[in-house]
């Protein structure tokens, strides 16, 4: 962000899928804060304890202290009045009302830095991030590894059945893919899987027929 005059707030948003860095961008950012002297609060959902259960930890070991929080509004009865930098890692589980507490906190003149999935485990834009991305002054965009071909990869792709938006995990159960990679309906498709082998064979037989 270029330098500002005066105390004025802003947003920075950091947005890609699982495992391209938002992390730890966000930790980057915030050390450097630090190192600024200035004061610094981090927040996560608790949603997320995928780690630690009271720091933000990438996929690559970095770590920071957070506080944690179950919504938006939490983080506007927490936040210090002398903080003024605030960080937030994995937005899309904090709910609508972390747009509006976003720009309440930008206008009381602080640095909001937020992280957050912009797409889910289908491709489709994942709530509230693409309201987020629209009122932000600045916005990263980063791109993980495709784990099937080694191209830059935009997606998260969902390895297990589950049709949930939210199915908290990492290890094994999600994986980056690239553009061309990518199989949106997997996760459905296993699910369908699932369910015709848990059927006894003769309801399988008139589903089928039905259908
Ligand atoms: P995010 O917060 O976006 O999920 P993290 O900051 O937690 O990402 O993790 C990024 C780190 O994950 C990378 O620096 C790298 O060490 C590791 N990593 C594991 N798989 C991949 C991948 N497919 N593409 C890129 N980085 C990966
Ligand atoms: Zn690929």
């Amino acid at each position: 962000m270029d330098i500002v005059k005066g105390n004025m707030g802003w947003i920075e948003v950091i947005v890609g899928p699982m495992f391209s860095g938002k992390s730890e961008e966000l930790i980057r950012r915030l050390r450097r804060a630090e190192i600024g002297r200035q004061r610094v609060q981090i927040f996560k959902p608790v949603i997320d304890q995928r780690y630690a259960k009271n720091g933000i930890v990438s996929h690559s070991g970095l770590e920071i202290a957070s506080e944690l929080v179950h919504g938006g509004t939490e983080i506007l009865e927490k936040v210090a009045p002398r903080t003024e930098v605030i960080g937030v890692d994995e937005a899309q589980f904090l709910g609508e009302s972390i747009v509006d507490v976003c720009s309440r906190l930008a206008e009381l003149g602080k640095r909001v830095i937020v992280t957050g999935l912009d797409t889910d485990f289908m491709g489709r834009p994942f709530e509230p991030m693409p309201r987020l991305l629209a009122v932000a002054e600045e916005i990263t965009k980063l791109l993980a590894i495709c784990m099937r071909c080694g191209n830059p990869a935009v997606h998260t792709q969902r390895l297990v059945a589950s049709e949930e938006l939210i199915v908290v995990g990492a290890g094994g159960m999600y994986e980056a893919r690239c553009r061309r990679c990518f199989e949106p309906q997997l996760a459905q498709q296993k699910l369908e899987e699932k369910a015709k082998l848990t059927q006894p064979s003769g309801a399988a037989k008139v589903r089928s027929a039905a259908s």
